[in-house]
């Protein structure tokens, strides 16, 4: 008999979302100076939920001056055992709070509210945690004796983790004595002017945090500004290249975190249901807008047919449809422009000889959608092996030999991240030791944690978030 989940939607009411939104600065909300404002919506409904100011150079200016002011007024003058009070506080207020954050995150951006609840928000407060506890460490943490902040941090991050993103800079930012010029992603900016009303709550020192709402050309004023010390962006390789041209030749210290096409390599001898949740949630977590997707399935030849196979039996019963629903496991894609980007490459490879398959399931009729999508007959030339999708479609190529599997694996430009599944722990020490990324998951896969250091090389970027190796790009060492 077939039988349906019963809708269980999160209710909206824990979360009040204001008419206007203004900019973060010196502790206070204000409009941009030129009125400037722009709109953001709900990407399953296209219902606007907002309008937010939009931050022009005279925005970005008084910005970075009250992030210098509190860098010399309080900051970094302040012992690192009561910098650790405010993000312990931060910390609590965001798990107090942890319902409100997640209902908007899942409302603005279009993830499931089961990702936002139990990873976003959770992950986010576990970060301001760890680094409270470095805040008072940091003569131990291996850069010497008394390592000094950078100075002002300017900080730029994307739209598929917004309340993360924002956790993954501000918090070691702040644990290491810096102050912060904030920008987040045009189409995801409430959670991070939510966050802004907690840095308030907890008295954080007005100006140690601002928040300045905008679009690419906000960000860019910000990499440009004089007065910045640090610029940390997380983003497209793409823009990423920019922003290193931007910073050359400039005193400024520079981190970026950019795209991947990690291979997901799955062996025979894996334990082959685990792999296949391992796909899933390397490709289908937060609808593949994810940098370290495992978004190239790699499988030994001999097990191909057998792990497609079951692979596309639990495909089958993923649900999409209403973030807010908690039995939802693909959500929303997060803007239109995303969603014809998906659309493109999906399309480019059928045009390759790629065969693609969906399973049966309805869109609705608003919003931006794309169902859960395998390419199989995918040979690396094609442009779904080669580029960043950042979306739920799964390329799969096959090898034999683990040579191949490595050949296979390192043929791209990227070097984030990468999954492999085998019952071998020697094997899987041999693969980690000749895989070029920066994370290599092993029987798992989207694994994050704020002692871990996380970040690629060549083109997905340099420097680490996380762990000791995280703190080191925030201090002058
Ligand atoms: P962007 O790199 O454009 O956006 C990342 C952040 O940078 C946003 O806050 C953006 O602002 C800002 N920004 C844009 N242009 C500039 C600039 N010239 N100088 C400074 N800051 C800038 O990514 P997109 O949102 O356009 O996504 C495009 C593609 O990038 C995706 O399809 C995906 O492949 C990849 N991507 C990778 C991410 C990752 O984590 N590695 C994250 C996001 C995207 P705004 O959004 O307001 O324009």
């Amino acid at each position: 008999m077939a039988w349906d989940y019963a809708p269980a939607p999160e209710s909206r009411d824990i979360v009040s979302i204001q008419r206007e939104y203004g900019l973060f600065i010196d502790g206070q909300f204000q409009p941009a100076a030129d009125g400037a404002k722009f709109a953001t919506v709900n990407p399953a409904t296209e219902e606007p939920l907002a309008v937010v100011a939009d931050a022009g150079i005279t925005d970005v200016d008084r910005a970075v001056r009250a992030a210098r002011a509190a860098l010399d007024r309080v900051w970094r003058r302040m012992p690192g055992r009561e910098r650790a009070k405010y993000l312990y506080r931060i910390a609590r207020i965001l798990q107090e709070r942890a319902r409100e954050f997640a209902v908007l995150e899942s409302l603005d951006n279009g993830k499931p509210i089961r990702e936002s609840r139990d990873v976003d928000v959770p992950l986010a407060a576990a970060h301001f945690f760890y680094h409270a506890g470095w805040a008072d460490k940091l003569e131990y943490a291996g850069f010497g004796q008394a390592p000094r902040p950078i100075g002002v941090a300017g900080q730029i991050i994307p739209w598929n983790f917004p309340l993360l993103m924002a956790a993954w800079k501000l918090a070691p930012a702040l644990a290491a004595g810096n102050t912060c010029v904030l920008k987040p992603a045009a189409t995801t900016p409430l959670s991070a002017l939510l966050l802004a009303e907690v840095c308030r709550q907890a008295d954080l020192p007005s100006g140690v945090v601002n928040v300045i709402t905008g679009e690419g050309d906000t960000g860019a004023k910000l990499v440009t500004h004089p007065d910045i010390d640090k610029i940390a962006f997380t983003g497209s390789t793409e823009v990423g290249k920019e922003i290193r041209r931007a910073v050359a030749g400039t005193p400024k210290r520079l981190t970026l975190e950019l795209g991947g096409k990690a291979a997901n390599v799955v062996f025979a001898d894996a334990p082959l249901d685990q792999a296949v949740e391992g796909i899933v949630n390397g490709i289908f977590f937060n609808q593949g807008h994810v940098c370290c997707a495992g978004s190239r399935l790699l499988v030994q030849e001999s097990a191909a047919d057998l792990v497609v196979d079951r692979l596309k039996r639990r495909i089958d019963t993923l649900r999409l449809g209403d973030p807010l629903d908690k039995n939802t496991d693909i959500g929303a894609i997060n803007s239109a422009q995303q969603l014809d980007k998906i659309r493109t490459l999906s399309a480019a490879g059928e045009a390759d000889g790629g065969v693609r398959w969906s399973p049966q399931c309805r869109l609705p009729e608003r919003g931006y959608w794309f169902p859960p999508t395998v390419f199989t007959g995918v040979s690396q030339s094609h442009r779904i092996a080669r580029e960043e999708i950042f979306g739920p479609v799964l390329s799969v190529l096959t090898f034999r030999t683990p040579e191949e599997a490595i050949t296979k694996a390192n043929n791209t430009p990227y070097g984030l991240s990468a999954g492999v599944w085998t019952e071998k722990g020697s094997r899987i020490l041999w693969m980690a030791q000749r895989l070029r990324s920066g994370v290599v998951w092993a029987n798992t896969y989207n694994r994050f944690d704020p002692a871990s250091p996380f970040g690629g090389y060549r083109e997905s970027g340099f420097g680490r978030e996380g762990g000791r190796h995280g703190l080191e790009a925030y201090l002058d060492v």
